[in-house]
């Protein structure tokens, strides 16, 4: 076994239950651990703190299994963590058959993603630690989830600082399908493992999804008729499903990939969802809001859902500009006692800069808006909240008044 040594002040961290070890923190090791291995961490004084996977490319050079020092990481360590993790999950699969089963650090399983597809499971292996694990981890979830397959979908960018290659294959079981359908909230979609971002879907838009489809069900209730309502960066069409579903009469949804939006077309049809309720637009959203506000549109309900912006802190002033700009514009085309869903899933932005960002927005546009809500990812992407860093997907609903 192999000890990994602190620097002196460097265990405050960890005696907190954060798990990442940063390669600054490290004093020293007693051997040559190999990719993946466990190690013994400890202060710089001797003190037990740790036991965690050794990463030797990465800046986070070690992640924390377990902070207990009578447990062993082997594989029934892992069973009951993996065991555990689907529990939790349980409660959600009367909804919806899309489910992250798995959600890394937040599961003490750093760098693991595993969701769940009807029968079928989707991993990404994102650091080293659960790499070396792989085979074992496969075989447990196999056991315990009794699924066809298993599709290993371990193509993040990621895992290049990690010191491992990309790989996309069946991981265990038969081939997924090109399309596997899933139902959730009475709504059915087509998920595409081998090229749909993330793992196929946005699983983390469950609950904001149910939201708008309440929202366009109540306007009906109330109004009448349906709600005009447009959705930007609708990829797959999970929020255009979920507004045709609660009733919406007509919903514009745009995204720039021809891909995205030609399975978010199959998927309005898979629904049975007329037509003519749906326009499909191939566009820029920041150019499209500024040509949708010259041809003077209006709509009952704006979704702003973009990809992440700011990829780190880096890049926070440039996302900030991006937010407020398609904020600022989105604000501009909702109609008077309409609203908007506005996300950011840029981890490096925290919700009260977002919060910032869109009130400036606001500001710009000359509207008086309420905060309704504050939004976020489902209970399958639990925060731990020894480990802030797990937090990434929030959103705001306003009501403009
Ligand atoms: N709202 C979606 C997820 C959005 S992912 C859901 O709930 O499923 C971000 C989407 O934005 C992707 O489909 C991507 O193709 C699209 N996109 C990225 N930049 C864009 C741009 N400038 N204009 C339009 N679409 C863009």
């Amino acid at each position: 076994m192999v000890d990994l040594i602190l620097k002196k002040g460097k265990e405050r961290s960890l005696l907190r239950r954060h798990p990442w070890i940063y390669d600054t923190a490290v004093q020293k090791l007693t051997g040559t651990p190999s990719l993946g291995e466990t190690v013994r961490v400890l202060s710089k004084e001797g003190r037990f703190l740790a036991w965690a996977a050794y990463s030797k490319d990465s800046a986070l050079r070690a992640r924390c299994w377990s902070f207990d020092e009578t447990e062993r990481i082997d594989r029934s360590w892992f069973e009951s963590k993996i065991c555990k993790a689907l529990r939790a999950r349980e409660p959600l699969r009367t909804r919806t058959e899309a489910i992250r089963v798995i959600f890394g650090e937040a599961d003490q399983l750093p760098g693991l993603v595993v969701d769940r597809y009807g029968d079928w499971l989707v991993t990404q292996f994102q650091a080293a630690g659960v790499e070396a694990w792989r085979e074992e981890i496969a075989d447990i979830l196999m056991q315990e989830t009794g699924v066809k397959g298993i599709f290993d979908r371990s193509d993040a960018a990621t895992r290049h600082r990690e010191g491992l290659q990309e790989r996309v294959e069946v991981l265990r079981g038969q081939e997924p399908p090109a399309e596997i359908e899933i139902q959730e909230d009475g709504i059915r979609y087509g998920i595409d493992v081998r090229k749909g971002h993330k793992t196929g879907f946005y699983i983390d838009q469950r609950d904001n999804r149910l939201l708008a489809q309440k929202l366009a069900a109540a306007f009906k209730q109330r109004h009448g008729r349906g709600m005009r309502a447009l959705n930007c960066f609708c990829y797959t069409g999970g929020f255009s499903l979920a507004l045709l579903a609660g009733g919406a009469e007509e919903v514009i949804s745009v995204d720039s990939s021809a891909e995205a939006l030609a399975m978010a077309q199959r998927n309005a049809q898979r629904n049975g969802f007329a037509p003519e309720r749906s326009r499909w637009v191939q566009a820029d959203v920041f150019e499209y809001l500024r040509q949708a506000r010259d041809a003077g549109e209006s709509f009952d309900l704006v979704i702003l859902d973009p990809p992440k912006f700011a990829s780190s802190h880096k890049h926070i002033d440039r996302a900030a500009r991006a937010y407020k700009d398609i904020n600022l514009n989105g604000l501009r085309l909702v109609k008077e006692g309409g609203d908007l869903l506005t996300f950011s899933c840029s981890g490096a932005m925290d919700v009260d800069l977002f919060q910032k960002v869109v009130a400036g927005a606001v500001i710009d546009s000359r509207r008086e808006a309420w905060m309704i809500a504050r939004l976020g990812a489902g209970a399958d992407h639990p925060l731990m909240m020894t480990c802030p860093e797990g937090e990434y997907l929030k959103g705001l609903q306003l009501a403009l008044r």
